[in-house]
């Protein structure tokens, strides 16, 4: 059975780049693609980034027992991990990635805790990731405050993750997320205290 890497974030901590950069340069790894009912963005396409779909549909995958884990962010604004996502790729002998957020990360952590590396991405500080969302462009006034408490609330999970992974310097991150990733696959729990 492949391996499940979880990189949980709050978002504005560089996390998406770190999943980006190991998809590129670790080949056994691949992309879970999770399930929303948020709007897509203009550059995401469906069943890359996001399988999107409306509320109704969601809850009735909930109700199915479809999902290894969801989480409803925002009023009808859910997302999740079909466990239809995990058994294709595991089928297909892969090692598995996962851009998800700290509540859905324990839980696929609880399910399968053998195979599972969970790690925590926080910027420097919480002015850095007020900058970086800024910089991003994609915030309204409102959202980004959601996102701050949110971030608040998130950092409150960090010690009960595998790896705290401190994103200041961005090159030496994608090297330790590199390095780190590589090791749990070949040798699993060897190098790590488990919580
Ligand atoms: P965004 O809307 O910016 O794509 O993602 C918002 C948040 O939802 C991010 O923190 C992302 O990691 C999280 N997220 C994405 N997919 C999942 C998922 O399947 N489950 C959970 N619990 N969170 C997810």
């Amino acid at each position: 059975m492949g391996k499940l890497i979880l990189f949980a974030a709050p978002s504005g901590a560089g996390k998406t780049t770190i999943v980006r950069h190991l998809l590129k340069v670790i080949d056994s790894l691949s992309f879970s693609v999770s399930a929303t009912t948020r709007a897509k963005r203009s550059h995401e396409q469906e069943g890359v980034d996001y399988y999107f779909m409306s509320p109704d549909c969601f809850r009735q995958k909930i109700a199915a027992q479809d999902f290894v884990e969801w989480v409803e962010v925002y009023a009808n604004q859910y997302y999740g991990t079909l466990r239809s996502e995990i058994e294709r790729l595991w089928m297909e002998q892969r090692d598995i990635i996962f851009d998800i957020d700290v509540k859905g990360a324990m839980m696929i952590k609880a399910a399968y805790p053998k195979e599972t590396l969970a790690i925590f991405v926080k910027p420097p500080s919480t002015q850095t990731l007020i900058d970086r969302l800024t910089a991003r462009g994609t915030e309204s006034a409102e959202s980004l405050k959601k996102r701050i408490q949110r971030f608040e609330e998130e950092l409150s999970y960090q010690n009960k993750f595998d790896y705290i992974l401190v994103n200041d310097i961005l090159s030496h991150t994608l090297q330790e997320a590199e390095k780190i990733v590589l090791q749990f696959i070949q040798d699993g729990y060897a190098h790590y205290e488990r919580h």
